[in-house]
C-alpha cells in the first residue's frame, strides 16, 4: 500500500466528482480529509463509510473555501491533528450562470470568490507544510468552459481560466520543493451541478463529447487519483481534460 499514511484533503468532498475523489484516494490507501461548507451529514455519513470500507482515517472538516480565515482555522487544525498534508485537492466550485447584462455582482463575486479565491486560500494554507515536506501535489479541478468559454457563463468561464493560469505559474514556483502543481477539466459529468440544466442543452453538450456520453465522477477521480500516485511524479503544470472537446 505505497500510499498509506499519507494524507489528501478535498474540498467539496461531500457529494458530486469531490465525493467520488475521496472514495478513489481512500480505496488506494490515502487517508482523507474531507472539506465540506453546506453538507454536514453526507460528509459524517461519507466518512464512516470510507473508514469501514478501506481502513483509512477519514476527517469531515467544514471550510467555506472563499474565506481566507476560514481556511486557515481548517488547515491549522489538520495541521496539529494530523502532522502533513500530501495532497491537496480544489474541488469546490459553483457556477450562477447569467448573460453579463443580467449578471449581478454577486453573481461574480460568488463565482469568482469560491472557485479562483478559494484554489488561492488553500493552496497558501497549505503552502508551508508542504515546503516542509519537501513534496507535495496539488490538484486542481477546471472546466472546459475556462478554457472555450460559454455564453451565460462569463464569471464561472473566467474564474476557471484563472485557475489554469494560476496552476502553470504556481508549478514553476514550487518545483524546486518538488511540489507537483496539475489541473484537471472535467466535460459534462453527471452531478447536482448538470441535473439543473435546461431542455436541449444536454443535447447540444453531448455532440461535442468525442466518447457521445457524459463523464461519470469517477472518471474525473481516477485522473486525479493518478496525479496523486508515485506514478506522476515528473508531472507538473499540465492540465489534463477529460475528455472534453476543446474549440
Ligand atoms: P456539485 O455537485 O455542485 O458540488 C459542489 C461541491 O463544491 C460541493 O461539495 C460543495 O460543498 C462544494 N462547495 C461549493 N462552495 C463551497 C465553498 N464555498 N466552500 C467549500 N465547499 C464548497 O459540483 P460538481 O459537479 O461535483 O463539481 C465539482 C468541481 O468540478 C467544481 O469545481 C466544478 O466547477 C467542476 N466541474 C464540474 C463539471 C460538471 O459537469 N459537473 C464540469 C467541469 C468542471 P457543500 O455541499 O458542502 O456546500
Amino acid at each position: 500500500m505505497e500510499n498509506h499514511s499519507k494524507v489528501a484533503l478535498v474540498t467539496g468532498g461531500a457529494r458530486g466528482i469531490g465525493a467520488a475523489i475521496v472514495h478513489k484516494l481512500a480505496a488506494g490507501g490515502f487517508d482523507v480529509l474531507i472539506n465540506y461548507k453546506n453538507s454536514s451529514q453526507a460528509a459524517n455519513q461519507l466518512a464512516q463509510e470510507v473508514i469501514s470500507r478501506y481502513k483509512i482515517k477519514a476527517l469531515p472538516c467544514r471550510a467555506d473555501v472563499s474565506l481566507f480565515g476560514d481556511v486557515a482555522e481548517m488547515i491549522s487544525r489538520v495541521k496539529e491533528e494530523w502532522g502533513r498534508i500530501d495532497v491537496l485537492v480544489n474541488n469546490a466550485g459553483i457556477a450562477r450562470d447569467a448573460l453579463l447584462a443580467r449578471m449581478t455582482e454577486d453573481d461574480w463575486d460568488q463565482v469568482i470568490n469560491t472557485n479562483l479565491k478559494g484554489v488561492f486560500n488553500c493552496t497558501k494554507a497549505v503552502l508551508k507544510t508542504m515546503q516542509k515536506q519537501r513534496r507535495g501535489r496539488v490538484i486542481n479541478i477546471a472546466s472546459v468552459v475556462g478554457q472555450k468559454g460559454q455564453m451565460g457563463q462569463s464569471n464561472y468561464a473566467a474564474a476557471k481560466a484563472g485557475v489554469i493560469a494560476f496552476s502553470k505559474s504556481l508549478a514553476l514556483e514550487l518545483a524546486r520543493w518538488d511540489i507537483k502543481v496539475n489541473v484537471v477539466v472535467p466535460c459534462f459529468t453527471e452531478t447536482d451541478m448538470t441535473a439543473q440544466l435546461p431542455a436541449g442543452t444536454r443535447e447540444k453538450i453531448l455532440a461535442n463529447i468525442p466518447s457521445g456520453r457524459p463523464g461519470s465522477p469517477q472518471d474525473v477521480a481516477n485522473m486525479v487519483y493518478f496525479l496523486a500516485s508515485e506514478e506522476a511524479g515528473y508531472i507538473s503544470g499540465q492540465v489534463f481534460n477529460v475528455d472534453c472537446r476543446v474549440v
